[in-house]
C-alpha cells in the first residue's frame, strides 16, 4: 500500500515505542517523515531504522520539546519551509509520570505531566490545524490512553492530561470538519514500550517481568499490544481511508477497558 505517497506526516515522540513504529509504518507506505523528539539519541535509532526499510525516504529529524511553545512552532515552521505542506500529524509525545496516591501526587510532578501530555497535544494542535484548515485537508491523530477513558489510579497527572487529550479531540473535530479535516484520538492499553518497562519497573523493581505478567491478567486477550499494532492503526487513521472518523476516540486495548 502507498497510502502516503506525496504526503507529508509529522510524528512527535518519534525516539521511541509508538511514534518510532509508526514512523517505520508510514515511511514504508511513501511518507516524508518529520520525526520531532527530545531525545536525540532516541531520533537517530528511528531514523537508521527507516532508512534501513526505506532507504528513499526523505526525513526532516528535529530535536524539540513538545511543552514549549516555541519549540512547537518552530518545529511546524521547519516543515513548511522543508515540505511546504502537512498531510498527517501524529500528535504522540508523552510521559507517565510517577505513580503515587493522589494526596501524594507532587505538584511539580503533576505540572511537568501535564505540560508535556496535555498542553504539548495543544500546542501541535494549534499550530499544525492553522496550515491544514488553509489547505482545506489533513488528519490528526492524538495519543490519548486507556488512561484517557477510564480509572486506572495512582496516576493523577496522567489520567488528567489523557482525559483533557480526548476533550480536545472531541472539541476541535466539531470545529475542524467542515474545513476537510479529520481529529481523532487513540486510547492504547498496554502496548510493550520502554515507557510500559518504566512503568512495571515502578510497580515490581528487579521482580519487574512477574509485576508485568499479573498486570495483563484482567485483559480479554492476556497478553501485552505490541508497537507494530498500534502503527497499523495510526496509519490507516492518517490515511484517506478513514477522513470520515472524525471527533472520536478509538480504543486499541485488547478489550481491557470494557472491563473496567
Ligand atoms: P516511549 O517512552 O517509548 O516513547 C515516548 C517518546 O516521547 C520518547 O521517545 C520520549 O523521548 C518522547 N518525549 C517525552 N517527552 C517529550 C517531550 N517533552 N518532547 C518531545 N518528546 C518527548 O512511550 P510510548 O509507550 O511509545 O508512548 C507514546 C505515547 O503513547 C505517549 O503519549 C503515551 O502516554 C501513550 N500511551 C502509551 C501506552 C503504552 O502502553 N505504551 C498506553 C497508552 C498511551
Amino acid at each position: 500500500m502507498n497510502r502516503f505517497e506525496h504526503k507529508v506526516v509529522i510524528i512527535t515522540g518519534a525516539g521511541s515505542g509508538l511514534g518510532q513504529s509508526s514512523a517505520l509504518q508510514i515511511a514504508k507506505e511513501g511518507a516524508k517523515l518529520v520525526l520531532v523528539d527530545l531525545n536525540p539519541n532516541g531520533l537517530e535509532e528511528t531514523k537508521q531504522q527507516v532508512l534501513a526499510a526505506v532507504p528513499q525516504a526523505e526525513l526532516l529529524i528535529v530535536t524539540a520539546n513538545v511543552a514549549k511553545e516555541e519549540e512547537v512552532r518552530s518545529y511546524v515552521d521547519q516543515t513548511m519551509e522543508r515540505f511546504g505542506r502537512i498531510d498527517g500529524f501524529f500528535n504522540n509525545a508523552g510521559i507517565e509520570g510517577k505513580q503515587d496516591l493522589t494526596e501524594d501526587f507532587g505538584i511539580d510532578e503533576f505540572h511537568k505531566v501535564v505540560s508535556i501530555n496535555l498542553d504539548g497535544v495543544f500546542y501541535g494542535m494549534k499550530y499544525v490545524l492553522k496550515i491544514m484548515k488553509e489547505q482545506g485537508s489533513g488528519s490528526i491523530v492524538n495519543t490519548a490512553s486507556v488512561g484517557g477513558i477510564r480509572g486506572v489510579g495512582s496516576q493523577s497527572g496522567y489520567a488528567a492530561s489523557k482525559h483533557g487529550v480526548v476533550g480536545l479531540t472531541r472539541n476541535s473535530g466539531i470545529e475542524y470538519g467542515q474545513y476537510g479535516i479529520s481529529i481523532k484520538a487513540i486510547a492504547p492499553g498496554a502496548i510493550m514500550t520502554p515507557m510500559v518497562e518504566g512503568s512495571l519497573r515502578q510497580i515490581g523493581g528487579d521482580d519487574w517481568e512477574a509485576a508485568g505478567e499479573e498486570f495483563i491478567q484482567p485483559n480479554p486477550m492476556k497478553r501485552y499490544g505490541k508497537p507494530e499494532e498500534v502503527a497499523y492503526l495510526v496509519a490507516f487513521l492518517l490515511s484517506n481511508q478513514a477522513d470520515y472518523i472524525n471527533a472520536a476516540v478509538i480504543p486499541i486495548d485488547g478489550g481491557q477497558s470494557y472491563k473496567y
